[in-house]
């Protein structure tokens, strides 16, 4: 077994862990927050980042949360002066995104983002449809989600994601088709569609376990996956991902990073970092990051060193999220054995069922294999 080649990571993630309201649905490492706090947090943000002067050139930046567009004007700019400063961007051919929720986003913030060079924005517009909303517990209507997206257009920004949601429990198929109706009449450069996860802990769970609503039906959820993909490919979007579609050459550069496991740098309380095979996560606690961060202690509390073998199998899983797959030729590349060394068995099983396929030694998913990847993945473990 060859020895992994040392990597440097070319992406950085930036969180950003405040919202203007908890959604019903949503578990990630964001709360709503006085003004006075968001600077407290931006002054010990600015402090990791000025930390990696000098170590890495990006290719590409994402400032993700939580929603970075509930920062004010001053405080957006002192967020991208400090990227600016402290870190060395790629060259012109860079991805620099920032999240934007409808109802939080103005043309003053959108001109600081374009001003700073950031060139794609990713719209949490979730759903046009103002039941749906309410019932997820978003801030905003459908009109809103349209009006940012033609406010961000009028700013200039030629690189627009739109998240949608579907599977909701009060939405019918037809629901969902009016909504990727709308969203091809938008236009957006890329979409991304995911199925609402019910999170432990969370509003909508009680509500699930109260019986106040229910899940959709399995069928009728499968339903509107694959009536996504037919409907986004009709109309020329690329379905490279599960769950993500793209006009030509508008592939998220940043995600894609993720789903071929190369490491990348995080930033910000609670962002996961992955640097030569070794994961570690920022302290996730807001108030805690700030403090260690101010007294200049670790503010890592958690690394795991993943092992060449983990390593590889994470990397096939994440591969096969991807409608291109992984070659033979890179794999070995990377790990320094053959994808059949390690997983012969899998994929004699899931080729069989015409879940996966092999040709010219790329590993990919099926069609058929994308309505039960989670099952394939679980056996690549
Ligand atoms: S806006 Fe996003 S991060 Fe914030 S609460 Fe809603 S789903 Fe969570």
């Amino acid at each position: 077994m060859k020895r992994l080649k040392d990597t440097v990571p070319n992406a950085l993630y930036i969180h950003i862990p405040f919202c203007a309201q908890k959604c019903r649905y949503c578990d990630f490492n964001s709360f709503v927050s006085e003004s006075t706090f968001i600077d407290k947090y931006l002054t010990a943000l600015e402090k990791e980042i000025a930390g990696l002067k000098g170590q890495y050139v990006f290719n590409t930046v994402y400032i993700g949360g939580g929603t970075p567009s509930i920062l004010n004007e001053l405080q957006l700019e002192k967020l991208l002066r400090s990227v600016l400063n402290n870190t060395m961007l790629g060259s012109e051919t860079y991805e620099y995104t920032v999240e934007a929720n409808p109802g939080t986003m103005t043309i003053d913030k959108a001109q600081i983002l374009k001003g700073y060079g950031v060139n794609r924005i990713s719209v949490g517009v979730q759903s046009f449809q103002d039941r749906q909303l309410k019932l997820l517990g978003r801030i905003h209507s459908g009109d809103d989600a349209r009006k940012t997206f033609d406010l961000l257009r009028s700013t200039g920004f030629k690189n627009i994601n739109t998240d949608l949601i579907f599977g909701c429990s009060n939405q019918s198929l037809s629901d969902w088709e009016k909504d990727l109706k709308t969203v091809i009449e938008l236009n957006p450069e890329h979409v991304s569609t995911y199925s609402l996860t019910y999170e432990e802990g969370t509003p909508l769970t009680r509500d699930l376990d109260n019986n106040v609503i229910c899940t959709l039906d399995e069928d009728t959820e499968l339903e509107m996956y694959k009536t996504t993909i037919r409907s986004l490919t009709l109309h020329a979007y690329h379905h490279y991902e599960i769950s993500n579609f793209s006009r030509d050459g508008y592939q998220c550069a940043h995600n894609l990073i993720y789903w071929q496991n190369k490491d990348y740098v995080g930033v910000g309380a609670g962002a996961y970092s992955f640097v030569n095979g070794v994961r570690s996560a920022n302290e996730k606690n807001v108030c805690r990051y700030i403090e260690d961060l101010h007294n200049n202690k670790n503010i890592k509390p958690f690394h795991e060193c993943l092992g060449q073998d983990r390593h590889a199998a994470e990397t096939i899983i994440m591969a096969l999220r991807l409608r291109q797959g992984i070659s033979n030729a890179d794999f070995c590349e990377r790990f320094g054995y053959t994808i059949e060394d390690q997983f012969s068995e899998q994929i004699d099983k899931f080729r069989r069922d015409g879940f996966v396929t092999f040709d010219n030694k790329i590993l990919k998913i099926t069609q058929e294999g994308l309505y039960i990847a989670d099952t394939i993945m679980s056996e690549f473990v």
